[in-house]
């Protein structure tokens, strides 16, 4: 890359050293100054590494970079001399002043900026739907249109999904170098354009050269991550685990447990399948999907034909917020109470005031009886039911911060009942309850009742 100023930066990579290798390795550059003040977290270069590493590209950095010029071009320079093949930059392609990365990106690559008449036109005629209800200036109208509508020669441009078109940039004419995809700034927008952006001419020749890896995502839960860690060390002793790439990693409570390796590689083979063998034959009880399959996806699947109702305590609502989240929810959420009060607890779901009474609020047995209660209001299929001590405060030797009782409960008098202490602060004692929940259902629904991890 040539920089601001056409000079030899002296990280020039020769045309070999992007592509002769097998596989492609990529960075990400999001930028924006809110980046970098904290204001707001990136969201876009996690997604995008994701993406990519599904298509078997090789992420190799992801820089956050604030909305100047030279940052900018710096950090293409260093991915340039890192020998990427493939860089994706998202942000700063607004129709404002400092919105910078087309100018950047065009001047990085050696290829002059150029008016797209066409996207000039798509972008006017996005723009034009509102700016006559907003009364906007026509002449800055067209300067920001004409602005967004500026094009490296050679680049393909990505219809936009907001305003701002996307950028497909081939490698410098003269000298190659990586392919630098280029989109806006907002996350939804970057979703949108992806397709489009991958069909796109330099995107399609860049991924043309990558061999998705095969790949095993095991999820596993209440196991911890020492245990998995034991289990492969032991994997280990006997079998070469090098071809293998291994990573675990903790989400949502969740122990991921990801295999990577090259296609048609034998010996990683082996090793994939020595390592599967011993997770499920230690921790087999604890594997939930083998594909990589969140708690909400594979409950979603197997709520499909229930109903299902929630009587929530210490989770406040969250496990029926979680349970509505996907779109088609309805099909099998009837719905749920939060009885945070006893009276709640008594008058909305029938709770005994006796049992409460005897018992307490935090306990096995009003858990059943608040399952028990959104089982028959609801007319639901299978109910489940939160109450325990989130904290700070309330806790007692007997029940102490984090203790909580689950109850699921079916119409055709399945039941699954757990009252564990859950580790963590308040915000931690909730959201893994609501995790815990929803195990506790898909164990009651895939017929994986006790004794168990969970
Ligand atoms: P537009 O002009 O259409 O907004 P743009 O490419 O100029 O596009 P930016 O100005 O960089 O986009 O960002 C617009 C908004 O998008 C930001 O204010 C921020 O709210 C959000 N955004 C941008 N980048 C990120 C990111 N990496 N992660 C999360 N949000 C982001």
């Amino acid at each position: 890359m040539t920089g601001d100023s056409g000079s030899d930066t002296g990280v020039r990579m020769t045309d070999g050293g992007h592509g002769a290798r097998a596989g492609v390795r990529a960075g990400i550059v999001a930028t924006g100054s809110e980046l970098l003040t904290g204001r707001i977290a990136d969201r876009n270069g996690p997604w995008v590494a994701e993406r990519l590493g599904e298509l078997g590209v090789e992420v190799s950095h992801l820089l956050l970079v604030g909305d100047r010029g030279e940052d900018m071009a710096a950090a293409l320079r260093f991915l340039d001399g890192d020998g990427v093949d493939l860089i994706v930059t998202t942000g700063g392609l607004g129709p404002t002043a400092d919105d910078l990365t087309a100018e950047v990106v065009a001047d990085a690559t050696g290829r002059p900026l150029e008016l797209d008449e066409h996207m000039e036109k798509v972008v006017g005629d996005i723009i034009a739907k509102f700016a006559d209800r907003l009364r906007w200036d026509a002449d800055a109208l067209a300067a920001a249109n004409r602005k967004q509508a500026m094009v490296p020669r050679g680049a393909t441009p990505i219809s936009p999904a907001g305003t701002a078109p996307g950028l497909a940039v081939p490698p410098d004419p003269e000298r190659g170098g990586p392919t630098i995809l280029v989109l806006p700034g907002p996350p939804r927008e970057v979703g949108a354009m992806w397709e489009d952006a991958l069909a796109s001419g330099p995107v399609r020749e860049v991924l043309a050269r990558t061999a998705p890896y095969d790949e095993t995502h095991l999820r596993l839960f209440g196991v911890p991550e020492s245990e998995i860690a034991a289990t492969l060390r032991e994997v280990g002793e006997h079998t070469d685990l090098a071809p293998l790439e291994i990573t675990t990693c903790l989400r949502d409570f969740a122990l991921e447990v990801d295999l990577r390796h090259a296609p048609g590689s034998a010996d990683a083979v082996v090793a994939r399948d020595a390592v599967i063998t011993e997770i499920d034959r230690r921790h087999g009880r604890a594997v939930f999907s083998r594909a990589g399959q969140t708690i909400d996806e594979l409950l979603f699947d197997l709520l499909d034909g229930q109903v299902v109702a929630t009587a929530e305590s210490c989770t406040g609502g969250l496990l029926a917020g979680r349970l509505t989240a996907p779109a088609g929810a309805s099909a099998h959420v009837a719905g749920g109470v939060v009885s945070y009060s006893n009276d709640a607890k008594a008058d909305v779901l029938g709770v005994p005031r006796e049992l409460i009474e005897a018992h307490g609020a935090v306990s096995p047995q009003v858990a059943e009886a608040m399952a028990d209660g959104a089982l028959t209001r609801f007319g639901a299929t299978v109910a489940v039911s939160v109450t325990g001590v989130a904290g700070p405060g309330g806790g007692t030797e007997a029940k102490p911060v984090g203790y909580v009782c689950f109850c699921v409960r079916t119409a055709d008098g399945r039941t699954l009942a757990r009252d564990p202490v859950l580790p963590g602060a308040r915000g931690d004692i909730r959201e893994r309850s609501v995790v815990l929940a929803m195990h506790l259902i898909r164990r009651v629904l895939t017929g994986d009742g006790e004794p168990g991890p969970v």
